[in-house]
């Protein structure tokens, strides 16, 4: 990494920011990816337990699957990822965290605000009239119902949903005006969310890319970066820090 590839004195602390960020980040935290040859999907059918036909069919097996990976998303710790945002944050206030993973690490790590594009593991909502449940219901219980009596849920976004219009609302208009855009750990592969790198570019973004692996938009981001973002970011913070301060 060069710090001439970073053309510093285009930005300022007032400069909008957009960290975008997707398996890559929560799987340095220890926590699955899905699409990895190693990940969910490679050993579980998600049509079984990540679509609404899987959960009419059998809510439990879906309940039960959705439980033991809240208590991993629980039990993992915001990385050094995470809490490089949060320094970033600091020294760029008009910034925002946009993200595809939905256990609830950024927010932990301190990173606000935090669209979260696919929903969170840790929120239920019913399946039958949509309300979110209550913050307070024990979600320990797999089996939970509404008021209205349908079955409780995870607020998560499964196969065949549509995300939620006005977190995806959010998310395009921080794309739209920010100045710079961080694309990490985020294989770029999973529309409309894949959009977002691009449409940042062609609005004049500067769109920096965090990824161990190669991504279908590598080869036109203003730099992309073979590496773990807990590495990068890091290091990244530190001389932006020491240009914009
Ligand atoms: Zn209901």
């Amino acid at each position: 990494m060069s710090d001439s590839q970073i053309p510093f004195d285009k930005f300022t602390r007032n400069s909008p920011v957009v960290f975008f960020t997707g398996a890559g980040i929560s799987a340095e935290s220890g926590l699955a990816t899905f699409r990895d040859p190693h990940g969910h999907w490679s050993k579980y059918d998600p049509m079984k337990l990540a679509s609404a036909d899987g959960f009419r069919q059998d809510p439990e097996l879906v309940l039960e699957w959705y439980a033991a990976r809240r208590k991993q998303a629980a039990a993992a710790k915001p990385n050094a990822g995470h809490r490089a945002i949060t320094k970033f944050q600091k020294l760029f206030p008009n910034s925002a965290v946009i993200t595809q993973n939905v256990d609830g690490l950024h927010a932990r790590a301190g990173n606000d605000p935090v669209w979260e594009l696919h929903g969170n593991i840790h929120r239920q909502k019913c399946f039958s009239c949509g309300s979110a449940a209550d913050s307070g219901r024990d979600v320990s219980l797999r089996m939970n119902y509404c008021d209205c009596g349908g079955l409780l849920r995870p607020d998560v976004v499964w196969f065949g949903e549509s995300l939620p219009l006005e977190v995806l609302n959010h998310a395009f208009d921080a794309t739209s005006r920010c100045e710079i855009f961080f694309s990490i750990g985020t294989s770029t592969q999973i529309y409309p969310a894949a959009q977002l790198p691009y449409e940042a570019q062609n609005r004049g973004a500067f769109v920096i890319e965090i990824n161990p692996e190669t991504t279908p938009f590598s080869s036109q981001a203003d730099l992309s970066l073979r590496a773990k973002s807990g590495i990068a970011l890091s290091k990244m913070y530190e001389e932006f820090h020491a240009a914009l301060l």
